[in-house]
């Protein structure tokens, strides 16, 4: 297993953002007219993927994903390419129809914890000083669409020579806020 099966952007070591890095432009895969997202701001919680919801590369075992605040989320070409993969997932991934590169996903549901972020693919600019993934997130999940449980013992590792943390389900940072919210909910309730 090399670490271009995890992901083409890991293997190097962990990339901190560049200082006073604001943003930059997201194209999707289209050779023609392609959807351009313009983000305003620097990427936070970026980490690899397992889960089988978020886009990634072909033949890519994870998906690189992090968060901005959704106001600095802009489509500013070819809006009309876009739909929404499933209505009815938390996440409203706003996929390309042409290519299938998912250039946001968005939490329409105000009481959802992360309300008001959009998840993001750095790999889809080409702008330098993205902060790079931080850890990794339901790894186990890649059993769910066909890796063999033999060998995620050997992934782990690789995430972990790519200098990152495995977790089964988010960072113990998000699963924090995850839970804030439902205690918050359940007092308001
Ligand atoms: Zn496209
Ligand atoms: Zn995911």
């Amino acid at each position: 297993m090399s670490t271009s099966a995890l992901h083409p952007a890991l293997g190097q070591s962990k990339k901190p953002g560049a200082p006073g890095f604001s943003g930059g432009t997201l194209t999707c895969h289209c050779s023609s007219d392609p959807v351009v997202v313009k983000v305003d701001a620097q990427v936070a919680h970026n980490h690899a993927c397992g889960c089988s919801k978020c886009w990634k590369p072909a033949n890519a075992l994870f998906s690189i994903v992090g968060v901005v605040s959704r106001d600095k989320v802009h489509v500013t070409a070819h809006p009309e390419k876009l739909h929404i993969v499933d209505p009815s997932a938390t996440i409203q991934r706003h996929a390309c129809k042409a290519c299938g590169v998912h250039m946001f996903g968005r939490i329409e549901n105000k009481d959802h914890a992360f309300y008001g972020l959009d998840f993001i693919h750095t790999e889809l600019s080409k702008d330098p000083g993205w902060t790079g993934p931080e850890f990794a997130a339901f790894v186990s999940s890649i059993i769910e669409t066909g890796t063999p449980p033999e060998q995620m013992a050997g992934i782990r590792k690789e995430l972990h020579d790519a200098g990152l943390e495995t977790y089964d389900c988010l960072s113990p940072t998000l699963m924090d806020v995850l839970a804030t919210q439902v205690a918050k909910l359940r007092k308001a309730g």
